[in-house]
Order: structure tokens, then C-alpha cells, then sequence
């Protein structure tokens, strides 16, 4: 098959033909119909992962077609169209037991801990535990932008956050992330505060829902900005970014007895960012992370995209094919453009 190969981290992957995988007794192989260019994939191919081993093939928002299943695979057969958590659970640990295979003990993750979906096929282990079944009417490329952000936003917003209707939730950066956690809390019926550096992408966010705007770059103090706006401060707020800034000003919005989800990835000189524990202490503030989505919680936010509360295919940004991946790869350390680009053509 055709693949996106790195034999060293940092140096520029090329396209090479490589075995097809196969299935594991448990698992599958899917044929990539498509599959989303990710900031994650971008420090994976950086080295900033340790659990990557080279040469590697990046990629883990993916969607397609099942091609072949193991002999202990019971629900799923050849021919179905399928997406899958980028967190896979091996579902038999303890908190897969309880329902929490994006966090399970032994989760294995396709483009990290084996080789991803950027290429024609991928190998998914684990698969009666985390295939998710797409709907006839959504296109793979759809698909394949929920998978890692639209998916965690979700979870952060609805499971973690708790968002209630009335409440303010700040979004800090409008990335991906971000704009989903946008226009998930205002489904969910809360008034959500966009923050970027830019007019453009704070633009795109009131379109999708937010009822206001914040431009750090001409706002001096953000944290204040968001206290004014709210009153007093937000009931949730999220680092859809992943930066020691953002992090902090996400914690320091919050009025008494606020949650902050941090959802942005903090890796290498980011991963031990300052905290206002003062603030944490005296107004019982929450700090949670979230990681990716189980896929047994991908119903309820399937349902609300087939009913068209949720328009994750307004997110999905530039199309491309799988010859222009390298290049759109070692683009990604940059900030984001609008919109999630998806590989489509392989
Ligand atoms: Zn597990
Ligand atoms: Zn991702």
C-alpha cells in the first residue's frame, strides 16, 4: 500500500510503498477513505511523543471501510463504513470496565503506538470495543474531522465541562478545537466567549455561535475582559489551544466554583504550565483534562449531527491528497487556518 513514511523525527516524510497491514484475531483493517491533518501528528512527527517508534506513519482521524476482520471480531463485518476514537481501548482493564476507554491502561492509538491512517489502509485493534458505525447520509470526510478534535470538544464541553443552558463557557483559541467546543456549548444552549489573536477566525465563531468576541492580541487583559462580559466570570472555560497563556487566563476567567477543561496539548517546555492554585483553593475551582471520546458516547453526538444541531462539515477545511500530506504535515506546527484539512485522495 500507499503510505506517509518518517524514518526520523523532524526530517521530511516522503511517500512509500509499504505492506498492507492485517488484522489482529480482535481486529481489523479499514481502507482509508479519509482522514484529518492534525497538530497532534505534527509533534508526533517532531519526536515530542515517546511512544512513537520509526520508521512511522502518521494519522488518527480517520474514516472508512472495513476490508478484513479477525476471526474474534463478532460485530462487524467487511463492507461497513466505520470511524473509530483515536484512543482505542483495549476493553478489559479497569477503566474500560467502567466505561472509560479514553483513558484505558492499555489504550493503543493508531499513528502513535502503531502506524496511522495516512495511507490506503490502517490496522484497528480492539475492534468490537471501538468501531463507531457512521450514518448512511454523512460523507467519510465529515467523518474523519470529528475523530480527534470535534469528538474531545464534545467530551470536554459535555461530559467533563457539564455545561448547563444560561451558562458562560470561554473558549480560548479558535483552532479546531475550539471552534467545535463553539458550536457544541451553544447547542447545548450556553453563551460561549471566543478568544484568538484573529478578526478572521473570531468572525468564523460568531457564525457558528458564539455571542461574543475577545482579540488577544488588542486586549490587553483577557482575563478581565471575560470577567466584564460575564459578570463576573465564566462557569466554564476551556484552553482549546494548548499554551502556557491561554491555559492560565482559561483558569483565572472563572467566577466562584468555575471548571476549566484543558483540552490543547501541553508538550515539552509547555508541560508543567503555572497555575493560580491561590484562586483554585479559595473559589473551588475544577481542573480537568479530557482525551479524545469513548466510542460508546458517539451516539448522543451523532444523533445531534443527524438532527443538525451540530454541523461538524462546516469545520472541514481544505481538501487534499495523500501526495500533499508531507508538506501539509510539517505546516501544521503553525497556527491553524479555518477549518480541519482532510485528506481525501489516496
Ligand atoms: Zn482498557
Ligand atoms: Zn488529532
Amino acid at each position: 500500500m500507499k503510505a506517509v513514511v518518517f524514518e526520523k523525527f523532524g526530517e521530511t516524510p516522503t511517500i512509500q510503498t509499504v505492506p498492507d497491514p492485517e488484522p489482529a484475531l480482535g481486529g481489523v483493517v479499514i481502507k482509508v477513505e479519509a482522514t484529518g491533518l492534525c497538530r497532534s501528528d505534527w509533534h508526533g512527527w517532531m519526536g515530542h511523543d515517546d511512544g512513537i517508534r520509526l520508521p512511522h506513519v502518521p494519522g488518527h482521524e480517520l474514516a472508512g471501510v472495513v476490508v478484513a476482520a479477525g476471526s474474534q471480531v463478532t460485530r462487524w463485518k467487511t463492507g461497513e463504513r466505520v470511524t473509530v476514537p483515536f484512543a482505542v481501548g483495549c476493553g478489559r482493564c479497569f477503566e474500560c470496565s467502567s466505561g472509560n476507554h479514553q483513558v484505558c491502561e492499555h489504550q493503543s492509538q493508531p499513528g502513535f503506538t502503531g502506524w496511522g491512517s495516512f495511507a490506503e489502509y490502517v490496522a484497528i485493534d480492539h475492534a468490537d470495543t471501538n468501531l463507531v458505525r457512521l450514518p448512511d447520509e454523512m460523507e467519510f470526510a465529515t467523518a474523519a474531522s470529528l475523530g480527534c478534535r470535534f469528538v474531545t470538544s464534545f467530551r470536554a464541553i459535555v461530559d467533563q465541562g457539564r455545561v448547563t443552558p444560561g451558562e458562560w463557557v470561554a473558549v480560548h483559541g479558535c483552532g479546531g478545537v475550539g471552534l467545535s467546543a463553539i458550536m457544541i456549548a451553544s447547542a447545548m444552549g450556553a453563551n460561549v466567549i471566543a478568544i484568538d489573536l484573529t478578526d478572521e477566525k473570531l468572525d468564523f465563531a460568531s457564525k457558528i455561535g458564539a455571542v461574543a468576541t475577545i482579540n488577544a492580541s488588542k486586549t490587553p487583559n483577557v482575563v478581565k475582559a471575560v470577567k466584564q462580559i460575564t459578570n463576573g466570570g465564566a462557569h466554564m472555560s476551556m484552553d482549546a489551544l494548548g499554551h502556557p497563556t491561554t491555559s492560565f487566563n482559561s483558569i483565572a476567567n472563572l467566577r466562584r466554583r468555575g471548571r476549566h477543561v484543558q483540552v490543547g496539548l501541553m508538550l515539552g517546555d509547555h508541560a508543567r504550565p503555572q497555575i493560580p492554585m491561590d484562586k483554585v483553593i479559595a473559589f473551588e475551582l475544577e481542573i480537568r483534562g479530557s482525551h479524545g471520546m469513548q466510542a460508546h458516547r458517539y451516539q448522543a453526538m451523532m444523533e445531534m449531527i443527524r438532527t443538525g444541531k451540530l454541523k461538524p462539515e462546516l469545520l472541514v477545511g481544505k481538501k487534499i491528497s495523500l501526495d500533499e500530506a508531507p508538506a501539509a504535515l510539517m505546516a501544521m506546527g503553525g497556527f491553524e487556518g479555518i477549518g480541519i484539512g482532510v485528506v481525501t485522495k489516496f
